[in-house]
């Protein structure tokens, strides 16, 4: 899933500030999963603006909606026509939701309520953990199904480095919390499958284009 945390309530004040009549939009599948852009998200942010507002004395009238996802286009409709009556639209959606939204609305000001941070997974109570920069070429593979570009701390292909000690990587010290080393993972989950083998082959450069380094990317399928 796509992860991102709401922005704070301040900023958010200040972004919505300008206008007399929102729309707050959520979407009910990442950023829900996160905790952070899903219709309760929506209810409760409404709620606080309303609230905040209301104690400067400033009117402001906050309309809600939520769809299930703010990056396909056809579930925008619900909100397109929503958001003819208001402003602006202040989106918790994914960065990529945000955008699908303002495409389509000319002339309205559609504002980000959230920051997307990246792809991971609910990795336990209260806690999402990044998986995957899309790289465009991966490596899973050869490497256990844990991925050294995201979680190597370094970025490392072929690990671990010297800073990794009694499994954990070197972060940990200045992140003050334990944070695994993913090739002393990688070596573990290599040795379960019988394959500690692959650790013996050099894995060259990467070739960074895939992963957006020669600009935007995208995805054609001519037969659709
Ligand atoms: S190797 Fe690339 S595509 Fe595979 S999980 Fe890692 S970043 Fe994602
Ligand atoms: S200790 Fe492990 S995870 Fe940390 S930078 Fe070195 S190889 Fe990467």
């Amino acid at each position: 899933m796509v992860v991102g945390e709401r922005k704070p309530l301040s900023e958010i004040k200040e972004m919505v500030r300008p206008y007399g009549k929102i729309l707050i939009a959520g979407c009910d599948t990442c950023t829900a999963e996160c905790l952070s852009g899903g219709r309760k998200q929506v209810a409760e942010l409404a709620a606080a603006l309303d609230m905040a507002f209301r104690l400067e004395g400033k009117a402001m009238e906050i309309l809600e909606i939520s769809v299930d996802r703010q990056c396909i286009q056809d579930f925008l409709l619900d909100i397109i026509d929503k958001a003819a009556g208001a402003e602006a639209v202040l989106s918790i959606a994914c960065g990529a939701g945000i955008q699908s939204l303002a495409e389509r609305l000319p002339g309205k000001a559609v504002l980000p309520g959230l920051n997307t941070m990246f792809i991971g997974e609910s990795s336990g109570t209260g806690l999402w953990q990044e998986r995957c920069q899309g790289c465009g070429d991966c490596m899973l593979g050869v490497t256990g199904g844990l991925c050294p570009v995201t979680r190597c701390a370094k970025g490392l292909l072929n690990g671990p480095c010297g800073g990794s000690q009694g499994g954990k990587c070197e972060v940990s010290m200045t992140l003050k919390c334990d944070v695994p080393c993913v090739w002393a993972l990688i070596y573990d989950r290599l040795s379960e499958l019988g394959e500690l083998d692959r650790l013996t082959a050099y894995c060259g450069p990467k070739d960074w284009r895939p992963a957006g380094s020669s600009g935007p990317r995208q995805l054609v399928r001519p037969d659709h």
